[in-house]
């Protein structure tokens, strides 16, 4: 089981040091340790002002990688109250989520919209 959260870096005094990074730790095997994840762990920031911010720094990571895809299968689309059948829509590879979305909501702007990162848990 993992968890990916954003973590405060603590200092050596045990005190949080107003440093956030976007982490995961994982519950079984030896090592418990949260690591930075994602975005935080490409070197390309170096943590945030809050966890807010470093969930914001992975969350434009995965819009970035999110790629526009023709599903072979047919979906309800993603957008709330909508409904309407769905072929196209993204996929974000890397966290394997997919999003059908019908021809009026397959826009970018509108999976900007539904892609979130907060607190998460999986295995
Ligand atoms: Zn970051
Ligand atoms: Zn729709």
């Amino acid at each position: 089981m993992w968890h990916k959260v954003a973590l405060e870096r603590v200092g050596p005094d045990g005190k949080g040091r107003g440093i956030w990074d976007y982490t995961i730790s994982w519950d079984s095997g030896d090592d418990h340790q949260p690591r930075k994840y994602g975005a935080c762990a490409l070197g390309e920031c170096d943590g945030h002002p809050s966890a807010r911010e470093a969930c914001e720094h992975e969350r434009q990571r995965l819009l970035k990688t999110a790629k526009s895809v023709d599903f072979s299968n047919w979906g309800n689309c993603y957008v709330r109250g909508c409904d309407s059948p769905a072929k196209r829509g993204w996929e974000i590879p890397g966290e394997r989520w997919t999003f059908h979305f019908c021809d009026k909501h397959n826009t970018k702007e509108t999976l900007e919209a539904y892609v979130d990162v907060e607190e998460s848990w999986g295995s």
